[in-house]
């Protein structure tokens, strides 16, 4: 269907394109650097599995200095870290260090709990930090961690698509995930693309660099387009100096998580242990990590 073609078509029908909302990210800060979160946005807490979404934009900031983050745990999610300025190192009660670089990925998978810290290397760290919330069937098992050096990457008109996670068209990302889902970097050219979606997803589109069309929605960096399901492709339009941009995408939750600090749960009890066994230093649920970084305290949540 093209956009204007409206005469003869259903707009109800199965391959109406629904229009495309436009959300505003908020600043905040996260070891001392600029972020916009653009997830969980205040009209709008998922988008798939996708709970937590912040862009690294250490730019903001007068002195930018490595993004330090001290030893935390996580629960019932998995954070993808993806950078295209800078190094950090991640390291993690699994045992893990492992440096990352631009264009590669940082898979960690809470399960029923993790702890990690994460070391700046380098003074102007550009990226995204990222959740996913794990389904019932893992988010009380066993944690894992991944690297991934190398990530697939297909032709998107005149640019490039790097698949982080999940499939995108033919594409599919090596890393493995708990659920159906797509996270993909577009690097596009200026002009219209017509990115492969699946219908059973709804769709974060994040700019990084440059304002983008989708739809007849204009999304700004530091905004969230947001796609509902049954979308065929996603028109996506790039202005003349083309446009970096994240697109998230997956089968929407169809549950509603409790987040809470670095915790994502379905009840507030669930948050309370968490919580907990973290200040009680339970260490058969969140291990040790080892870090030069001081640990970092949860706040006494705000229902105690
Ligand atoms: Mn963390």
């Amino acid at each position: 269907m093209r956009e204007g073609d409206h005469s003869s078509v259903n707009l109800a029908g199965p391959t109406a394109l629904n229009p495309v909302e436009v959300m505003q990210g908020r600043q905040a800060t996260v070891g001392g650097v600029g972020v916009v979160r653009v997830l969980p946005n205040k009209g709008r807490r998922t988008v798939g599995p996708w709970c937590f979404v912040d862009c690294i934009l250490p730019d903001e900031f007068a002195e930018p200095h490595p993004l330090e983050v001290g030893p935390h745990p996580h629960t019932g999610l998995a954070t993808v870290t993806w950078l295209f300025e800078g190094e950090a190192l991640h390291g993690d009660s699994l045992g893990t260090e492992q440096l990352i670089r631009p264009g590669q990925l940082n898979l960690m998978t809470a399960g029923r709990g993790i702890a990690h810290a994460e070391l700046g290397v380098t003074a102007a760290g550009r990226g995204f930090q990222m959740w996913l919330a794990q389904p019932e069937a893992t988010r009380h098992g066993p944690s894992r961690f991944e690297h991934h050096a190398e990530l697939p990457t297909m032709s998107i008109g005149n640019g490039e698509a790097t698949v982080l996670l999940g499939t995108l068209g033919e594409t599919t990302s090596p890393a493995v995930v708990d659920t159906e889902l797509v996270g993909t970097e577009l690097r596009l050219g200026p002009g219209l693309v017509e990115l492969p979606t699946n219908p059973r997803f709804e769709y974060a589109i994040v700019p990084i660099d440059a304002p983008v069309r989708v739809g007849d929605a204009i999304v700004r960096p530091g905004w969230l387009g947001m796609a509902p399901v049954g979308a065929e492709l996603l028109a996506i339009e790039a202005g003349r100096g083309g446009a970096r941009v994240m697109v998230l995408g997956g089968i929407p939750l169809g549950e509603r998580v409790q987040m809470w600090w670095n915790f994502v749960a379905r009840t507030r009890d669930e948050l309370t242990e968490a919580w907990q066994d973290w200040q009680n230093r339970n260490t058969d649920r969140f291990g040790e990590v080892n870090s030069s970084l001081a640990r970092i305290d949860a706040p006494p949540p705000p229902w105690i």
